[in-house]
């Protein structure tokens, strides 16, 4: 059965890359009638942030992805946060040394400090081990003293000297390594902690993992994993990788990162950040006025296509139709414009009564007293072909609940006569007398104007800044139709005072 695993560090909000990761491990898993697995991996307790893993429960939430097994979830693999976990690494750690292929360390932190600053591209592995305080290079007699004098120490892998390591990335292909490059990564910490990892493949075997999608950045960290899978005896069971393309800047030149976010002016994170600690606020898509659908859509189109022109996707028609082959090797290009599209596109497609909900608090957020949700519902119906994010409805609808706060007076001013006062002074008898349906306001209206002499372009334009207060909307009658006789004709009025 197919297993998938999105294994985040509570380390702060998620970036996009991120919510990609999760989507396509999900879209994978779902495709395959599998199971999607949340874990926490929170060994590395000087990283941890407080709030991180709510915001990535929360965003999951969002997003609508939801996990089979989860810190909260619970599951048949439980527990599902690495820190509970604790007791169940040291174990593999010591096997791993009993079998020469892991050795303890007690260097302090100071030394090793200073070797970094004196010995340049200092490296904990082949090259310097030998003279370094650690199980290989002191006596065995040396190494027992320490331990009984409970010195504090790590557990080191012991990279192979000469060795290529390869493996086959389904995304990928072929990728390999030269041992020789990689240093002697820490695999137990001295507080006991396995680090990411040991944790992440003991993990990804104990919960039977079988195919873990991450993003390009750890592909460094595959040689590693790679040969704990072996030393382990696990090769058989280890997942398929798949390193997912990095999402580019908009000018495709180097990694997005949130810092880009801030100085290009839009969003790079799923939702709303805030950092405790420094106080800063990282914004996201959803506080933006983003849907999820359209979130997951364009997140599901950096480094993906289904090789035809279609780019709306419901997320079931993305799980029938998300397929390894298609995603590409090269990085994604995050186009904020594009993005946006998506949302209009989704804002456009969505029945009004999904939009019900989200639209009240936009306008509730601003002080507009929503009374009537059947009328809500229609003036949603009417207006969301023109909002592109969901703040934009307040300013699209505010006038279809209160009166227009301001009137773009200059733009009817200039050309207005006398005439055009008489002419709306009738229209408010005449209106009276009307069925209340678009056309035929619309036809009592020409049919004034024509008695009058006066040009129906003339007064289009000063009736809709009468009732909506600029040049917007959608047809001027059917906004008179849905805000009903009485209002229209005492916005005439108002606007005539
Ligand atoms: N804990 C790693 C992270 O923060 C997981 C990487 C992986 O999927 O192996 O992204």
């Amino acid at each position: 059965k197919v297993r998938v695993r999105f294994a985040p560090s509570p380390t702060g909000g998620l970036h996009l890359g991120g919510v990609r990761t999760v989507l396509f491990n999900y879209l994978f898993a779902k495709k395959h009638h599998g199971d999607f697995v949340l874990r926490i991996e929170d060994t590395d307790q000087t990283r941890y942030v407080e709030g991180a893993e709510e915001y990535i429960l929360d965003c999951l939430k969002w997003c609508g992805l939801t996990p089979d097994e989860s810190p909260v979830a619970g599951g048949p693999y439980a527990p599902y946060r690495q820190s509970e976990r604790k007791s169940m690494y040291r174990k593999y750690a010591e096997q791993l040394v009993g079998q020469g292929h892991a050795y303890y360390a007690f260097d302090t932190p100071e030394e090793l400090d200073k070797n970094r600053k004196e010995i340049p591209n200092f490296q904990y592995g082949l090259a310097y081990r030998d003279g370094l305080r650690n199980s290989l290079s002191l006596s065995t007699h040396q190494v027992a003293e320490l331990l009984d004098a409970g010195t504090p120490h790590v557990i080191r892998i012991k990279m192979p000297e000469d060795e290529k390591v390869s493996f086959n990335d389904l995304i990928r292909g072929h990728v390999s390594f030269e041992t020789n490059q990689v240093d002697d990564k820490v695999l137990l910490k001295a507080d006991g902690m396995p680090t990411y990892h040991l944790a992440v493949v003991v993990d990804d075997y104990l919960m039977k993992i079988t195919h873990a999608f991450r993003g390009e950045e750890w592909l460094p960290s595959a040689p590693v994993h790679l040969l704990l899978w072996e030393y382990l005896g696990w090769k058989a069971d280890m997942p398929q990788w798949a390193h997912l393309p990095l999402i580019l800047k908009p000018d495709g030149h180097g990694k997005l990162s949130k810092r880009d976010g801030a100085r290009l002016g839009f969003p790079v994170y799923a939702m709303n950040w805030f950092d405790a600690k420094t106080g800063e606020l990282t914004p996201g898509f959803r506080e933006l006025g983003f849907l999820p659908e359209a979130f997951l859509n364009l997140l599901a189109t950096l480094g993906w296509n289904d090789g035809t022109d279609q780019e709306i996707f419901t997320l079931d028609e993305l799980i029938e139709k998300f397929s390894l082959d298609r995603v590409s090797k090269a990085g994604a290009k995050f186009d904020f414009e594009k993005a946006k599209w998506f949302n209009a596109e989704w804002i456009k497609r969505s029945e009004a009564g999904s939009l019900k909900a989200e639209v009240k608090k936009v306008l509730e957020d601003k002080g507009v007293v929503v009374a009537d949700e059947d009328y809500l519902l229609q003036v949603i119906d009417q207006i969301k072909d023109r909002c592109v994010l969901m703040p934009d409805f307040y300013q699209q609808s505010a006038y279809f609940f209160e009166l227009p706060k301001e009137y773009d007076i200059n733009a009817v001013k200039p050309k207005w006569t006398d005439a055009k006062t008489a002419f709306f002074n009738e229209l408010v008898i005449g209106l009276d007398a009307v069925a209340w349906q678009a056309h035929d306001l619309e036809a009592t209206f020409k049919a004034l104007a024509e008695e009058k002499a006066i040009k129906v372009g003339e007064l289009m334009l000063p009736f809709r800044i009468m009732l909506v207060g600029g040049k917007f909307g959608p047809h001027v009658f059917d906004i008179a139709q849905l805000l009903g006789k009485e209002e229209t004709i005492k916005r005439i009025k108002t606007a005539l005072t």
